[in-house]
């Protein structure tokens, strides 16, 4: 199909443009056959219309701006489906009771991560937890709103220089605390790297971690959370809570 081989040659340019080596060994791994296959899928029922540029080549997963046929901007994250990713992320899938009987072929549980990571991006959406809206996930993909402009991604909390830190970091403990009583979820990965910044407000990324209040270790999630959003807003000079009196007020 000649869509297909437009893919495939647009995709091949994003690697021949990408400037180290370990970038294009990731992108390699990102683009096998069956994720090529399936970014064809998300285009042909009208998800996304093309892959513009690369956001972030990360640990697990790859990011890219795309567009719609409306011409929204849209994120496309792709897991890798590689041992180190397996391995980090199965723990977590066992620990799940959504995802019970879910386990042994590694296709099988990166779609399951890339499923969970949509679930519980919606169930925020839905607590109004400020979050990108989830749009589709499909095998190892989540498709989900873009945040940032045409030219450039919002810069996480870390590459910004806040003008009002204060009220930035009230603004991310209410979403921690949205997000515990309103969608029943603990982040379990917070830090000023997986909070975007944009108009003026936190937004949260990266939840396809993000436990049920009713596991066993939420507790400790939640608290390393905050002891993560606390350090890091201290560090700005800002006049920071106790964080036994955030988790209580939080637990309730
Ligand atoms: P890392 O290992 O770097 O943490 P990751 O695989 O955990 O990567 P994310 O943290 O979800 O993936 O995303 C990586 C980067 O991609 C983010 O730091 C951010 O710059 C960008 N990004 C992720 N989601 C979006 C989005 N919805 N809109 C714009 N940029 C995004
Ligand atoms: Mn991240």
């Amino acid at each position: 199909k000649e869509a297909y081989a437009q893919l495939e040659h647009k995709l091949m340019a994003l690697r021949e443009n990408s400037r180290t080596g370990d970038e294009r060994k990731t992108l390699d791994e990102v683009f096998d056959h069956e994720t090529v296959m399936g970014i064809y899928k998300l285009m042909t029922s009208k998800i996304i219309e093309s892959v513009l540029f690369p956001i972030s080549t990360g640990k697990e997963g790859n990011v890219f701006a795309c567009e719609n046929l409306q011409g929204k901007l849209l994120a496309l994250k792709i897991y890798r489906t590689s041992n180190s990713t397996f391995n980090r992320i199965n723990k977590y899938i066992e620990g799940d009771k959504r995802f019970l009987g879910i386990s042994g072929s590694k296709r099988k549980v990166m779609a399951a991560w890339a499923s969970k990571e949509f679930r519980n991006l919606q169930r925020m959406h839905e607590a109004r937890v400020n979050v990108p809206e989830p749009i589709k996930f499909h095998r190892n993909m989540v498709v989900m709103e873009y945040i940032g402009s045409k030219t450039a991604p919002a810069p996480t909390l870390r590459q910004v220089a806040l003008d009002d830190p204060s009220k930035v970091y009230k603004n991310t403990i209410d979403n921690i605390s949205l997000m515990y009583q309103k969608a029943g979820l603990v982040h379990a990965d917070l830090s000023e790297y997986n909070i975007l910044y944009y108009k003026r407000k936190p937004v949260i990324i990266d939840v396809g971690q993000a436990v049920l209040t009713d596991h066993l270790n939420s507790k400790d999630f939640l608290e390393r959370d905050v002891k993560n959003i606390n350090r890091y807003f201290r560090s700005l000079d800002v006049d920071i809570e106790d964080s036994d009196h955030i988790i209580n007020n939080i637990m309730g």
